[in-house]
């Protein structure tokens, strides 16, 4: 008998595919729901923290993104809380490295308010990273204060240059904010777009209880945000997509691409192809829906992932078609109690 006769065939893990056919390739991963800045539109200022003993541990969130990727997830995006003040984090973007070099995964990025990656962008450069998130609402110094109430502007701008000079392709996130950032947004464009990066706005979501202003207060539609950018830029429908839920446009005078997100006025879901996962291990089918599963019990029961993987195909089986969000004046609590902090962003 020959070798390959003697070894039983071993079926490839099923794809995890949803009820409504869709298959889940995009997972999000929330390592921590600390950050060193508390942005006024996604915390509270006197936030509390889970207790660390919640948290999984990088082992444990290596396992379970591993398991995701055994089931068919190409992108990983790794985010928080702020994903740079996890202790040790890189460790688990090296872990995860061996399945980018195996060609299982096809991509490993992060989203991130840029405070650290000084420090980490050469090092995640190596372990594959080629794309980073950063969160920029504002070139304002005192502006950026007051909106992040921790944040130093010229560290993040620091940030955004170490990433790029480490190879890094580097996209901004702006929070469109009415009567806050309005009048920045073709500046943004601007400064964006000289530096060879895209730029993404994305409308206020009414995710968790803030002490500060009201959602209906900083909610400005996107369609003022392409009224205000349209007064500059001619702007050109392009059919891009980056596997998000982002529409693209170029701006014909810088040549950049602009992406609109636009979860109240425009529903993306049916395309819906990414789950998230908490620090804590639970799993979010939907992120503006309330329903969850954990996935923190079944990794801790047992060594192997048998358990991981039941839990994982029972709640893609729970995918919802869609979210709900409504932000108006007579809406007196968020659509969803959890920061987008705790879910990530
Ligand atoms: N700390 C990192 C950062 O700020 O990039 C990663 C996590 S943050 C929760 C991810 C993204 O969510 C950021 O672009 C942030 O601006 C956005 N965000 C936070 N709260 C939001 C909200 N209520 N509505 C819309 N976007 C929000
Ligand atoms: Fe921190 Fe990002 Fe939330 Fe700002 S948006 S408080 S940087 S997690």
């Amino acid at each position: 008998m020959n070798a390959h006769a003697r070894t039983p065939a071993v079926a490839a893990p099923a794809p995890l595919i949803d009820p409504f056919g869709r298959t889940i390739s995009y997972l999000r991963v929330s390592v921590t729901d600390r950050c060193d800045f508390r942005c006024v539109y996604c915390m509270s200022e006197h936030m509390q923290f889970l207790p660390r003993r919640d948290l999984l541990t990088l082992e444990e969130l290596d396992r379970l993104c591993s398991a995701f990727v055994a089931r068919g997830t190409k992108k990983l995006r790794i985010t928080g809380g702020e994903p740079l003040v996890r202790h040790d984090v890189t460790k688990l973007f090296r872990a995860l490295s061996r399945h980018l070099a195996s060609g299982a995964l096809e991509e490993l990025t992060l989203t991130t308010n840029a405070s650290q990656l000084s420090r980490f962008a050469g090092e995640l450069a190596d372990c594959g990273v080629r794309r980073v998130n950063v969160s920029l609402d504002t070139l304002d110094p005192d502006r950026f204060r007051a909106l992040t109430r921790t944040g130093a502007h010229e560290q993040v701008l620091a940030g955004i240059a170490a990433a790029r000079a480490a190879g890094l392709k580097v996209k901004l996130n702006v929070v469109a904010l009415k009567g806050v950032n309005e009048e920045e947004f073709v500046p943004l464009v601007r400064f964006a777009h000289a530096g060879g990066m895209d730029m993404t706005f994305i409308e206020v979501m009414p995710l968790g209880e803030l002490d500060g202003p009201e959602r209906a207060d900083q909610y400005l539609p996107m369609q003022a945000v392409r009224d205000r950018l349209s007064e500059a830029f001619t702007l050109d429908e392009i059919d891009d997509r980056t596997g998000g839920p982002a529409r693209y446009m170029r701006a014909r005078e810088t040549g950049g691409r602009i992406g609109f997100i636009t979860p109240l006025t425009h529903n993306f879901c049916e395309s819906c192809n990414r789950v998230r996962v908490t620090c804590t291990g639970t799993l979010y089918m939907c992120l503006g829906q309330e329903d969850a599963a954990d996935l923190r019990a079944p990794l801790r029961e047992s060594a192997d992932d048998g358990l991981l993987h039941q839990a994982i195909e029972t709640a893609i089986l729970r995918k919802p078609k869609g979210h709900d969000f409504v932000i108006d004046r007579t809406a007196t609590a968020p659509a969803v109690s959890r920061h987008m902090s705790m879910t990530g962003g």
